[in-house]
């Protein structure tokens, strides 16, 4: 007979890479111990909720020194046993403690011990006696005569929201009418959703779209990634609305992963107006508690639609049917701190876990993507042409050098605007750079005004009359005089979408202007509006950051103009020229829609760069096809691995000695195959007052450096200056910053 198992190895929110033995308490009930449901620990001197991973036989620590846990919260699992299936396996891909992993695919609630339920409605109705009463009876209680006339109308019953409408106490007006046997409290659970019939019939595909829905339909029920690539306004979403509806009427759920829910109202829009559902979403706004209800409603199968940002991916799923990550090449799909988990590479393997399909969607596709589309890993679904009538924007270059310029605006580019404006059109004008100027400069002895925490300039920002730090958020007035020589001449260099702003408005004075950044859009609601005077035709010309990259359509633009992407062609990081493409094919789909042609200009110094010249020919595959050679010379990913160790401190030499020590370390480990390039300074190697510092990992051999990385990462916390330093470790990390 086995010896039972009565270890539990349980999961405890700590930066330490291990799981913690403990045995149950002495009244434990053993049935109710199941992988997943939480539990309270004492843990050094204080207590912790964690999740039980296992129950095991043995234990290596001695049984006397084991100790018991204080209580179990949970009758039932609250993670079930797929979600922490792939919790463990992205600790272990990113080599990240799996009690902190564990604690971030929980919701706030669970994490903080609240009940693993649902929150019921509460309600008020009338009783038999109360329906019946004559109001005459509360002539003199017109609190009361208020609340039983008010819920005269809800005969299901009234709840806070309804009753919160009366003017002055309503809620001492319905205590007494409690007392008076007239009215009850009932508590309800949330109604379950139903997958109805549509509410708004479905597009006529064309034959492309009608292959991509084709072959995804057919691989329903078992695991398949595909990779969806069509320009935008090729009707990609299309194809994701027509999927989901064969996997609703399944009576499965989809979960679908976008970049940045506040950019796509249309896209939530336009599903909420297909199905009569409503649709989960998870955004940034929801409290602790909606969040939770959000969760349950996924976990219990009553929410069938479920749409949110990259944490989505850890959204437990009652019946799971479909996944699908839009914008898959976005970045923002990566968490960059923390758990630096790619929400789209766990989406695949969930898919694979749980055996339903996994489509990545996007115009400009990663290259990581087009290269696992390229060696078959992923189907390839392509959508060459824009759906409906809707035809191609041209792109052409605008040979800026030696023209005339005003403020980063060359007169041939001008020129043109004023064309599509006379003819009634809008206008949008990219430039990835926020403020009035990137740099204040002194005019006489060349000085420029640094930020005192980072290796960086200040940004002007001529609004508020302060110079801003991008990077640590770091801002104060802008000096009157130059530090350095006391010279009052100080000149703001280069442009922002501020200072662009400004210079349009003179050029047009008559027409309706729009800046679309983080600093027009910080007010609550300002982003909303400007984007309906877009939409209105109310501004004429938008000036924007990649905000306006992203998920808007603006039907009635005819020319997009991009201001500035040489920075991009030069740029040090080696997925800079990627990056710019993507922008610019992005900013590029949002004009030209609605039978409306589209023209693109594209503003450089550099007309024969090769890159630019494949970028007018819009063909992404035969771009990323050329930027995938380079990076197979360069052994770049997606053909070799990289893992990235960051340290940093207020110390300057710290980082270094840390990371300098940690190779060290790994030159004791299995090391062939592994290159390690550094310790060197970050590229801003001083950031909020902290220095930075790190050292690349790169391999061809995926696992031998995965097997290096589950030994060393581990161990690094016990070298002498960790403790001294912050420490990360970032596997396939997208910024080398
Ligand atoms: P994407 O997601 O690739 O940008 P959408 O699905 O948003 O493309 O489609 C772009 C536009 O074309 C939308 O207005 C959509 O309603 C329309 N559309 C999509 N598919 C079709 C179709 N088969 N026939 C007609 N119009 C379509
Ligand atoms: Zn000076
Ligand atoms: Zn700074």
């Amino acid at each position: 007979m086995s010896s039972p198992s009565n270890i539990l190895r349980i999961a405890v929110p700590t930066p330490l890479y291990r799981i913690f033995d403990y045995l149950p308490h002495s009244t434990q009930n053993m049935d109710t111990l199941e992988p997943g449901v939480r539990v309270r620990v004492p843990f050094g001197r204080t207590k912790s909720i964690g999740v039980l991973v296992e129950l095991a036989e043995t234990s290596d620590i001695e049984h006397g020194r084991l100790k018991p846990i204080l209580e179990c919260l949970d009758e039932h699992p609250a993670l079930p046993q797929d979600i922490l299936e792939l919790v463990s396996w992205a600790s272990n891909y990113y080599h990240y403690p799996i009690g902190e992993a564990i604690n971030t695919a929980l919701p706030a609630a669970l994490r903080k011990g609240l009940p693993d339920k649902s929150k019921p409605v509460i309600s008020w109705c009338l009783t038999p006696e109360g329906k019946s009463a004559d109001q005459k009876d509360l002539k003199r209680a017109p609190r009361q005569a208020a609340v039983h006339i008010c819920l005269q109308q809800y005969p299901e019953g009234a709840k806070s929201e309804q009753l919160q409408q009366l003017p002055g106490d309503w809620r001492g007006g319905l205590q007494a009418l409690i007392k008076r046997g007239w009215v009850v409290k009932q508590e309800t659970n949330m109604t379950p959703q139903t997958a109805e019939s549509q509410a708004q019939p479905h597009l006529q595909l064309n034959s492309y779209q009608q292959e991509a829905v084709d072959n995804i339909s057919a691989a329903l029920g078992s695991f398949q990634a595909f990779l969806l690539h069509g320009v935008t306004g090729s009707g990609k979403t299309e194809v994701y609305l027509q999927v989901i509806d064969a996997v609703l009427g399944a009576g499965q759920q989809v979960l679908v992963l976008v970049p940045e829910i506040g950019l796509t109202p249309q896209l939530v829009q336009r599903f909420q107006q297909r199905f009569q559902i409503p649709i989960t979403v998870f955004h940034s706004g929801l409290s602790d508690s909606e969040r939770l209800e959000a969760w349950l409603a996924a976990r219990n199968g009553s929410a069938s639609i479920i749409l949110g940002t990259r944490s989505a991916i850890f959204t437990p799923l009652k019946n799971p049917g479909l996944i699908i990550v839009d914008e898959e090449h976005d970045v923002s799909l990566k968490q960059q701190d923390g758990f630096r988990y790619s929400a789209r590479d766990l989406a695949v393997m969930r898919g694979r876990f749980l055996q339903v399909p996994v489509v990545l969607g996007s115009a400009t596709p990663s290259l990581e993507s087009m290269h696992n589309a390229a060696e078959s890993r992923y189907q390839l679904l392509g959508l060459p042409d824009r759906a409906g009538d809707a035809c191609h924007a041209s792109i052409e270059l605008l040979d800026m050098r030696a023209q005339p310029m005003d403020e980063g605006l060359s007169h041939k580019l001008l020129q043109r605007m004023q064309q599509h404006l006379d003819q009634g059109s809008q206008v949008l004008l990219f430039l990835n750079r926020r403020g009035y100027a990137p740099v204040l400069m002194c005019h006489e002895c060349g000085w420029t005004a640094g930020c005192d925490r980072c290796d960086t300039h200040m940004t002007l920002h001529k609004q508020r009359n302060r110079l801003c730090c991008h990077h640590c958020g770091a801002d104060r007035v802008i000096e009157k005089t130059c530090p350095n020589c006391t010279n009052e001449e100080l000149k703001p260099i280069g442009q922002g979408t501020q200072r662009t702003e400004q210079a349009l408005q003179q050029h047009f004075p008559d027409i309706t202007i729009s800046r679309i950044d983080r600093d027009s859009t910080r007010r609550k609601g300002s982003m909303e509006s400007m984007l309906e005077d877009a939409l209105s035709g109310k501004s004429q010309i938008l000036i924007g950051t990649q905000l306006l990259a992203k998920g808007h359509h603006f039907p009635n633009v005819t020319m997009v103009g991009i201001l500035d992407t040489d920075q991009g062609l030069f740029s040090a990081d080696f997925r800079g020229t990627e990056r710019m493409v993507q922008l610019a094919l992005q900013v590029a789909g949002r004009a030209g829609r609605a039978e409306k042609p589209g023209q693109v200009l594209i503003q450089t110094h550099h007309p024969d760069h090769p890159l630019l010249g494949m970028l007018s020919g819009q063909d992404y595959s035969h771009i990323s096809d050329g930027l995938l050679q380079e990076r197979k010379q360069a052994c770049l990913p997606p053909f070799s691995n990289l893992a990235l160790l960051r340290a940093e401190a207020a110390d300057y030499s710290m980082p270094h000695q840390f990371l300098q020590h940690a190779k060290e370390m790994a030159a004791h480990l299995d090391i062939q195959y592994i290159e390690f390039m550094g310790p060197v300074p970050a590229p801003m190697e001083r950031r909020a007052g902290r220095y930075r510092a790190q050292l690349l990992l790169q391999s061809e051999n995926r696992p031998a450096l995965h097997r290096l990385l589950k030994q060393w990462t581990p161990s690094l916390e016990k070298i002498k200056s960790a403790r001294k330093v912050r420490w990360s470790l970032d596997v396939d990390p997208l910024d080398m910053f």
